[in-house]
Order: structure tokens, then C-alpha cells, then sequence
């Protein structure tokens, strides 16, 4: 008997094999065992409980609190012939009305509903008359407290879990943190359950970090590398997204806002003129992203600094969830840093620690020099290698902008001696400029021989440096406090033992334009382009976003390996056997026509698909 799950993946959803974990949840559902899965956005969480409903006889329901997102996937599941149903308050009446008809009787075998509408006595009585194999709850940190999207409903859903009690019961979400992992499998009563954590490392997504100094220029030199691709700009503030937005439109950009001061209406027309690739830019606050799972959004840009890793990481995530190279950009500028120094400082004490930690998480994250996957991995927990993960701007960008900080380095780190290790930064580069600061004075440090050493560099140089000097572990700070103390480095550095190599003056620094890039895959962009009118033509028709037809990637070896017949379509990555059936003659007559007049120069080229690996 071949493998029931990898087959599916096959004939339904056109993929050749599965991500990380997949295979290993599936199994774990399908053998009955709650099952909760911890996956970063774009990780491919879906398939995990999809695969196992179309493997049970029963129903299986989906609950999940993002209406929008609940249409878009089951639109996706049955163009590709799932039974899939949603049931919401979205619906009309009659819809509604047909599609509960549907589950009565047993022709659905997928059925997505809000916590509100499954919690309903009434539909909880005709469910209960019906064999339920399994119920997924989707965004399931909603369940927590601890989570960042509390909603009470969901509390309700372990009652649910109880009445059906031959369910299986999968959760799934894209929050790491432990106390809502523990939080979610304690109000779901999940005794014996297995836990799958995924990786948070997102190696199709380029992240980049430049100092923000001529911005709009900076973001046009940017997006300008991205002609008709899809892309979200996130600023701080609804001014700032109408004045980038007014700025982009006049440059002739295809782009909408979004932000909470907008209507609804408003609001949902551009998040669809987007989601449908009617326009090709986002300008939106952080409100925008949430509800919305489109696949082929390629960049992702920082114009202000984010709220903290986590936000940031949440956001960049909204990029190449169909796997392919991605391209994230963080503008960010001290003077933002300050204006959070300046808002952490009006939060009472208890709140500033635990502020201050996460600032200097991202600190750590901004300044790197290494790897950007480091700073950003260890926050999330997660152990990783600093090798060069080829899709950062510091692993391209190589050594060459290091310089010997040797003495600058002994110059703070006798300070920091001298002053008897119990001072922040702050201090440290005020006695070092020779700042005749009352704290100082009080102290008594405009006394001491390192006083006035450090007036080569500016204030701002002097931080830049400090921060590199915890990195490197010559010092270590106190987490709450603040106050710095030597290591054992430290004194083979003021030995000179040890030289220190880091960076100076990081306004310099250019932006980056780095000379690598990801691996781009080799395909024919008049084609593509083909494809994608034809794509976007039977969309409008259907009334679905494009991507819901077929995904970028597929356009994209399409265009790269020129399939000639029907079952050539199939090895085509995303076209599963009722795509190929329903779209598979019309995307082929684009192909021919495009390989035929021109046949003698243009004859099928035999061009590998490359940096695709074929998964
Ligand atoms: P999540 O729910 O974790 O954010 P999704 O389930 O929406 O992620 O998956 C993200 C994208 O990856 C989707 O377009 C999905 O079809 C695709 N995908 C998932 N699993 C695979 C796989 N095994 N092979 C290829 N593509 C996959
Ligand atoms: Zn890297």
C-alpha cells in the first residue's frame, strides 16, 4: 500500500514531498493523538490537519477567528476538488442554508467555522448528530491570556472538545512562546499530547538592516528592484502611512494605505485590490496583515523601527509564504531609538525592564555584525549556527568594512574598571568625552585618568562601539540594571593580548546594495508574464484571488520547463490532479502559442529549474 498522506500531497495539493514536521503531525493525527503544532507563518501548518481530514471518513472542523482568511482557504482547498464548506456570518441566508444542507449530509468533509458560530447551541446539536473525526483550532494562542490575542470564545472550545470526545483535537499557531504553549494545552485538556515546534528560521526571506537617512529614496532604490511584485511597506503612524502613501502615488507607484483610522469599507477594498493584484503596493500600520495569507507578497519593508523582534519578525513573516526568495528591509534610525528610550522612560519601573530587555534584543538584532538569524533565532529560543546563512546583508556583504577598535576598546574597558563596574554605558562615555554631567562630578569620576580620554569619538560612536564590546563578550551587562562589568577578554584585551576588529561610524554605512543575491531561478519572464494575465483573467472570473488558481511558483516552472501535455503538467510544483483537470488545457494553449511562432529561435530551452528545489 503506497504512503496515503504523501499521496495526497501529490494528487491533491501538486506537491512533491512534505516540509520539515509535516509528515510526522500527520501521522501523529491521523493516529489520534492531539496534536499541537508550533509553526512559524508560511511554515505550511494547513496541510497538517487538511491531509489528515481527507484521510478520515467523518467530518473534520476548522475553527479559526479570521473570517477572511476562512474563505480564502477554503476557496484554495476546492478549487483543487476538497470538499470544503465555511460556515459564518459572512454567508447569505441562503448560502448558509445550502451549505449546512451539505454537511447534514455528509458531502463535506472539511468545515470551517468562527468559535461564535460552532458555539451555538443549536449547531452544536447537529453536529453532534454527525460522525466528527477531528477538530483543529486554528490561531490557537487566541485560547491564552499570555497570548497577544485573547478572545474569550475561545475558552469556550475545550466545553466543545468535550462533547465530541472521539475527536481528535489538533491546535495550531504561530506563537512560541512557552506560557502560551503550556496555557494551550491545558485548556484544551491535552493529557497525552504530542508538541511539534517547528523551526522559526525562514530561509527564503533576505533580511536586511540600513540606517535610515535619506528614507524615501532609500525605499524607491528598493522597491524599483521589484517591478509588479507584491509588497508591504509598514510605517509607525496612520500620518505617516497617508504622507508615504501621497509621496509613492505621485511617483506613479501602483499603491494603497491602510491603517485603522480608515473606514471599513476602505480598508477592505484595498486589502482586496491587493489580495487580487490589482495593486501591487501596501502602505499600511501594523494593523494590516493579520487577516490576510497571500502567498506572493515578495518584500516587506521597516520604513519606522517596529514595536520589538517579535513584531518584527511576525511582520517580515507576511513575506514569501510560497517559499520563494523574499526580501525584507529595516530602515531604522538612533533617533527612533530614542524616541522608545523616551517612551519606555514614562512607564513605571517594573514595565521599563522588562522594556529595556527588549530593546536590547533588538538592538542586538540592528548592530550584529554576524549573522541577523542569530540575534533574531535566540530570541525566539531556538538554537543556531552563525555560519553564513547567505541571506542576510552582514553573510554577504563579507569583513571588509572592519577596523582595528583596539584602542578605543582598552580606552572604555579601563573606564568601566576605573569607575568599579557598575555603571551603564552612559555614564561610562560621559566620564570618557569629559562631560562635566552633575553625576559625574558626584562621583567624583572627573577625577580619574580615563576622565577626557574618548573625546575623539562622538557620543553616538562611542554607543555604536559599547554595544559591539558586549557582543564580542568583553562585557557583560545587567539585564535589569544596565550596569557593565569586565570578562575575562576584557583584561587580555587591556593586556593587548587580543585585538578587537568591529566598526566605526555607523552613519557611514551606505545602504546596503548587496552584490549576492538569493538565488533567483532562471525562467522567461515574457511567459511568466503570459501566465499571469491568464491566471489573473480566470480569477476575476471565478471571483478568487489569483493565487487561489495557482501560486507564483507554479507560473514560475511553468515558464522555466515549458510542459508540453497534461501529464507534464502534473510534475509541475502546486498542479494537483483537478487544477490540471480544469485549467490544465488553458494554461497549456498559452504555453504552445508562446513556443510556436517563434519556434526556430525560441524552441523549448532546456533550462534547469534552478534554486528551486523542488519540495
Ligand atoms: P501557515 O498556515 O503555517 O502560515 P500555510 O499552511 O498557509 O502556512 O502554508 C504556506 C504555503 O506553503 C502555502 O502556499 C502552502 O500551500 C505551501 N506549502 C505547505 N506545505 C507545502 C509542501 N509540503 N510543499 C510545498 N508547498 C507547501
Ligand atoms: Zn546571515
Amino acid at each position: 500500500m503506497e504512503n496515503k498522506p504523501a499521496h495526497i500531497l501529490k494528487t491533491v495539493f501538486g506537491y512533491e514531498s512534505f516540509r520539515p514536521l509535516q509528515a510526522e503531525i500527520i501521522q501523529n493525527v491521523v493516529n489520534r493523538h492531539d496534536t499541537l503544532v508550533i509553526m512559524p507563518t508560511g511554515g505550511g501548518k494547513s496541510l497538517c490537519y487538511q491531509i489528515p481530514a481527507l484521510l478520515f471518513s467523518g467530518l473534520t472542523i476548522v475553527v479559526s477567528p479570521l473570517i477572511s482568511l476562512m474563505k480564502d482557504q477554503v476557496d484554495q482547498l476546492v478549487q483543487m476538488g476538497v470538499p470544503a464548506a465555511v460556515l459564518n456570518s459572512a454567508l447569505s441566508p441562503e448560502e448558509y442554508r445550502h451549505h449546512l444542507m451539505a454537511v447534514k449530509a455528509g458531502a463535506v468533509q472539511l468545515l470551517y467555522m468562527a468559535p461564535e458560530a460552532l458555539l451555538k447551541p443549536r449547531m452544536l446539536g447537529v453536529l453532534s448528530q454527525l460522525a466528527v473525526d477531528c477538530i483543529t483550532i486554528d490561531e490557537a494562542h487566541c485560547i491564552s491570556e499570555w497570548g497577544h490575542d485573547f478572545r474569550p470564545d475561545y475558552r469556550q472550545l475545550a466545553d466543545v472538545r468535550a462533547r465530541f470526545p472521539d475527536a481528535v483535537c489538533v491546535a495550531l499557531t504561530a506563537t512560541a512562546t512557552p506560557q502560551v504553549r503550556e496555557d494551550i494545552k491545558t485548556s484544551l485538556g491535552f493529557r497525552d499530547s504530542d508538541e511539534f515546534v517547528g523551526s522559526f528560521n525562514r530561509e527564503n526571506l533576505f533580511i536586511r538592516v540600513v540606517h535610515k537617512q535619506n528614507p524615501f529614496s532609500q525605499l524607491l532604490e528598493f522597491i524599483n528592484e521589484f517591478p509588479d511584485q507584491s509588497g508591504i511597506i509598514y510605517c509607525f503612524s496612520r500620518q505617516q502611512v497617508d504622507d508615504l502613501y501621497d509621496a509613492l502615488k505621485g511617483e506613479g507607484y501602483s499603491v494603497r494605505p491602510y491603517h485603522a483610522g480608515m473606514s471599513d469599507r476602505d480598508r477592505s477594498t484595498h486589502q482586496s485590490l491587493f489580495i487580487k493584484d490589482d495593486v501591487q503596493i501596501m502602505v499600511a500600520t501594523i494593523a494590516f496583515g493579520m487577516g490576510i495569507d497571500k502567498p506572493n507578497v515578495r518584500f516587506v519593508v521597516h520604513y519606522d523601527m517596529p514595536k520589538n523582534l517579535e513584531g518584527y519578525y511576525q511582520e517580515i513573516g507576511r513575506a514569501g509564504r510560497d517559499g520563494l526568495p523574499s526580501h525584507c528591509l529595516l530602515l531604522f534610525s538612533y533617533a527612533d531609538i530614542q524616541k522608545v528610550k523616551y517612551f519606555i522612560d514614562q512607564k513605571p519601573p517594573r514595565e521599563q525592564r522588562v522594556a529595556n530587555i527588549h530593546l536590547n534584543a533588538f538592538l542586538g538584532f540592528i548592530e550584529t555584525e554576524g549573522c541577523r538569524r542569530v540575534p533574531l533565532l535566540t530570541y525566539f529560543g531556538e538554537a543556531c549556527s552563525d555560519e553564513n546563512c547567505g541571506a542576510c546583508d552582514n553573510c554577504t556583504r563579507g569583513e571588509q568594512d572592519l577596523v582595528d577598535v583596539t584602542v578605543p576598546a582598552q580606552k572604555f574597558l579601563s573606564c568601566v574598571k576605573r569607575t568599579g563596574e557598575r555603571f551603564g554605558a552612559g555614564h561610562i562615555i560621559d566620564v570618557l568625552r569629559g562631560s562635566q554631567a552633575k553625576k559625574v562630578v558626584r562621583f567624583g569620576h572627573h577625577r580619574l585618568s580615563t576622565y577626557g580620554i574618548g573625546q575623539d569619538c562622538s557620543k553616538k560612536q562611542w554607543f555604536h562601539l559599547s554595544r559591539q564590546f558586549i557582543r564580542k563578550r568583553l562585557l557583560v551587562q545587567d539585564m535589569e540594571f544596565g550596569g557593565l562589568s569586565l570578562t575575562d577578554k576584557a583584561w587580555q584585551v587591556m593586556r593587548g593580548e587580543e585585538q578587537v576588529l568591529g566598526r566605526l561610524e555607523p552613519d557611514r554605512a551606505a545602504p546596503a546594495r548587496d552584490k549576492e543575491q538569493p538565488p533567483v531561478s532562471r525562467y522567461d519572464q515574457d511567459l511568466f508574464e503570459r501566465l499571469r494575465k491568464e491566471r489573473k483573467r480566470l480569477a476575476d472570473h471565478a471571483g478568487v484571488p489569483p493565487y487561489v488558481i495557482f501560486s507564483d511558483r507554479t507560473l514560475m516552472e511553468m515558464a522555466a520547463v515549458f510542459p508540453q501535455t497534461k501529464t507534464a503538467l502534473m510534475d509541475i510544483h502546486g498542479v494537483g490532479a483537478v487544477k490540471q483537470e480544469k485549467y490544465g488545457d488553458l494554461f497549456l494553449s498559452v504555453i504552445h502559442a508562446y513556443c510556436r511562432p517563434t519556434a526556430a529561435t525560441k524552441s523549448v530551452p532546456g533550462v534547469q529549474v534552478s534554486g528551486f528545489s523542488k519540495q
